[in-house]
């Protein structure tokens, strides 16, 4: 599917009425809240990076729909995206995230110690556990729109500041392009990497130019640490396992995410020796030591290294998709409901517990032989304890209501109230 990204100026000779899209077969967030007049409002805008209205709704332009989730239909080109084209970014992400208000402030806890249980989902039923998130790099377009150079450059950085790891998170960075075929589709089949790039979503928005340069997996040895670069946001960071205990997957992802934000970069490191021992104070945590680096504006000098996510207190974490702001955390296990699934009270159930469905094979594909992949469907709003605890709690629910239908008796008594 082609797609330029080019900055047309030509398009400004003709009407907004001639340049409208034809959205009568669309069901996406952006088409059901795009309107003629918001168009001619916003079409001659751009961000600073030249971004344009056109860009940001190609991608729902192109897919009408999608099989088996409700699609978003528009993108992020850079940060200033959600400012500058608020007017439709707003009520896309009001309607996305359940009546997520403009004015409405978002919170972060990657305290795995708040998460209550999550061990012990049973391993007959949950195959694996897995716990994602994205986070974007302030100061670089984000793939609809970065240019070659710029995602190099993300790439190299991002293989500087993953080679601090060390301990059970050591690993190694794999160039795409440096991986024979077969070694790249035992990846996917793996479920460890990125599928190539053949959605349409993501092809119509962009992000799949250049296709493979800049783009590669880093992973730790036994694959439990996974950090995608440069596929639909700058970095996906994985947490997964075999099995049943989202309680150490989710653990294993905080700790991995903590050192590989920023503020544990060798730059920061040596700043809070220097700090620490100028006002003579002792060592301090990241999160008290972070507050005080704020105050103290040494902040500044991560911008101006553009070694910091973006993020802000309303939107949460920056990311490509409107669906992923906040915490940009999907955490699901791939479990097997043979029976629960044929009920025709499934959809409502997962409704009810605030979680979704996909094929094991990921976001394009179909559930097969009665394995599902169940994760949250909420990203904005929640921090990520409590969206980690709702995937635990509600697959607890799912997994004993399988087992009751196993038995032959009736699921009439467990369906749940709408969380
Ligand atoms: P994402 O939301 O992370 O982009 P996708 O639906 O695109 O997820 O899937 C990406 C890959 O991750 C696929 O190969 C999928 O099988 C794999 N995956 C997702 N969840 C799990 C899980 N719980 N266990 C194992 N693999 C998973
Ligand atoms: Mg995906």
């Amino acid at each position: 599917m082609p797609f330029g990204n080019t900055h047309n100026t030509l398009k400004m000779n003709y009407s907004a009425e001639q340049e409208y899209p034809d959205l009568s077969q669309h069901n996406n967030y952006m088409a059901k809240v795009l309107t003629p007049e918001m168009y001619a409002n916003l079409r001659d805008k751009e961000t600073p990076s030249g971004f344009t209205l056109d860009d940001v709704i190609q991608t729902g332009i192109d897919n009408p729909g999608h099989p088996f989730i409700m699609t978003v239909g528009c993108v992020a080109g850079d940060e200033e995206t959600y400012e500058v084209f608020q007017e439709l970014m707003d009520p896309v992400i009001e309607d996305r995230h359940g009546g997520y208000k403009p004015s409405d402030i978002h919170k972060t806890d990657l305290n795995f110690e708040n998460l209550q249980g999550g061990d012990d989902l049973d391993p007959n039923y949950v195959l694996s556990s897995r716990v994602r998130t994205g986070r974007s790099i302030r100061g670089f377009c984000l793939p609809p729109h970065c240019s070659r150079g710029e995602r190099r450059a993300i790439e190299n950085l991002s293989i500087e500041s993953l080679d601090i790891l060390d301990g059970e998170l050591k690993g190694k960075y794999y160039a795409l392009k440096n991986m024979t075929e077969e070694e790249q589709q035992q990846l996917i089949d793996d479920h460890f990497l990125f599928d190539k790039p053949v959605s349409p979503l993501l092809l119509a928005s962009g992000m799949a130019r250049d296709w493979p340069d800049g783009r590669g997996i880093w992973h730790n040895d036994n694959k439990t640490f996974l950090v995608w670069v440069n596929e639909e946001d700058h970095l996906r960071v994985i947490s997964m396992q075999k099995g049943g205990n989202m309680r150490e997957v989710f653990t294993r992802f905080c700790t991995g995410l903590t050192k590989v934000s920023p503020t544990v970069s060798p730059v920061f490191t040596s700043l809070r020796s220097l700090l620490c021992s100028h006002l003579s104070l002792p060592p301090l945590c990241n999160t008290c030591l972070t507050s005080a680096l704020s105050i103290w504006q040494i902040e500044g000098l991560f911008k101006e290294r553009g070694h910091e996510f973006m993020w802000n207190e309303h939107l949460g974490y920056v990311l490509t998709c409107p669906s992923n702001l906040g915490t940009g955390l999907r955490a699901g296990v791939h479990v097997k409901l043979p029976n629960l699934s044929k009920s025709d009270k499934f959809g409502e159930i997962l409704t009810r517990l605030r979680l979704q469905k996909r094929g094991t094979g990921g976001v394009d594909t179909a559930a097969v032989g009665g394995v599902f992949d169940i994760s949250n469907a909420d990203r904005l709003g929640f921090s990520e304890v409590e969206l980690v605890q709702m995937v635990v709690d509600g697959v607890n629910l799912l997994v004993d209501m399988e087992k009751s239908l196993e038995a032959g008796d009736t699921i009439d008594d467990m369906i749940p109230e709408q969380k």
